[in-house]
């Protein structure tokens, strides 16, 4: 079979599906936005139903954090001294989350509120801007961090295309765009800045217990550390130096363990790519001698499988976020199942 003409296809079959799950502007989105958020709004309120009816229990902290591995973070700095609730269910993209106003409503009743930033989460600007001077104490973990811009996050074509406009941009304020990636907390090195503005965060909303929280970051610092050494001596042995991901949520995991990414499947969600981009790679994957094509859990791997079926090799999963298991919510876990998967694929 001609493998252009059968990827055309795929493409076709595969835009009727995405169509339905992903929101994009234009004529006729307003319905599937709505059926979507409506979704995601219920999801997250089921997630949240437990702890939202009580008060948490007496002498918690609220901790509101917007993805399970800053969700994760706050647990293990904050200890029991916490009760931590993660906005943005396990399983759905933040790149198309928009939360329910009683979502927005129960975040804004934390304590201390930690997020991304870097876009990732546009709507965490109109929670900030609503809750005025409530003496909320706010964490953006990518403040003050290089982002990575070359990799084009939410907004190139392949290489050598002019950065375009992504979906993000289009539908939200372009001044709350800071254009990096903003997949930070999958470089274990970058992880301890943002634990220490999260103890920083604790600290300041409850300085009672500031030598528990600063016991607790030293602790969780040194298995930061140690996982750290343990993706480099993994690194080390890997004869493979390239790879094809689905987006570029591992850009900086490449950049610290000098990983190169080949390709990317979407260069942001739910905007998929040409019959041509596609053969570039299967073209790329089959060049660089590429034996596994990642995909992610929160989007459908159908793409992944057409590219890996072309190029014959395999798909494996790549969690840039965590929640469901082997791994949970446990961030550590999460990264030892990436490290084994990467292992896989590039020894
Ligand atoms: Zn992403």
């Amino acid at each position: 079979m001609n493998s252009i003409e059968s990827l055309k296809a795929e493409v076709t079959k595969l835009k009727i599906e995405l169509s339905s799950l992903w929101p994009r502007p234009g004529t006729g989105s307003r319905l599937r936005r709505f059926v979507l958020q409506a979704c995601l709004a219920a999801w997250g309120l089921a997630l949240l139903a437990a702890p939202a009816g009580a008060a948490p229990p007496s002498g918690k902290l609220l901790v509101a954090a917007t993805i399970v591995p800053l969700g994760d973070f706050c647990q293990k700095i904050g200890g029991d001294l916490v009760q931590v609730q993660v906005l943005i269910p396990p399983g759905a993209s933040p790149h198309v989350f928009e939360p329910a106003p009683s979502v927005m409503a129960r975040a804004s009743q934390a304590r201390v509120f930690v997020y991304i930033g870097a876009g990732l989460e546009p709507w965490a600007a109109k929670l900030l801007r609503s809750r005025g001077n409530s003496g909320q104490v706010v964490v953006e973990a990518a403040q003050g961090l290089q982002l990575l811009r070359e990799t084009c996050h939410h907004g190139c074509e392949q290489p050598g295309a002019k950065p375009a406009a992504s979906h993000r941009e289009t539908e939200a304020a372009p001044e709350r765009h800071l254009g990096g990636n903003p997949h930070i907390w999958l470089d274990p090195v970058l992880v301890q800045d943002i634990c220490r503005k999260i103890a920083g965060a604790l600290i300041q909303a409850d300085p009672d217990h500031r030598a528990r929280y600063e016991a607790n970051l030293k602790e969780y610092l040194a298995a930061l550390e140690a996982l750290h050494q343990e993706i480099q001596q993994h690194a080390r042995a890997w004869t493979l130096r390239d790879f094809v991901s689905f987006h570029p949520s591992f850009s900086y995991f490449a950049r610290r363990y000098n990983l190169h990414e080949a390709g990317v499947i979407e260069e942001a969600p739910g905007r998929e790519p040409t019959p041509r981009q596609l053969q570039n790679l299967v073209t790329a994957v089959r060049r660089s001698g590429i034996r596994v094509v990642f995909a992610e859990p929160q989007f459908n791997p159908r793409m992944a499988e057409v590219i890996a079926q072309e190029a014959g090799v395999k798909v494996l999963m790549l969690d840039p976020i965590g929640g469901p298991p082997p791994y949970g919510s446990d961030y550590l876990k999460l990264m030892r199942y990436n490290l084994a998967a990467l292992d896989e694929a590039l020894r």
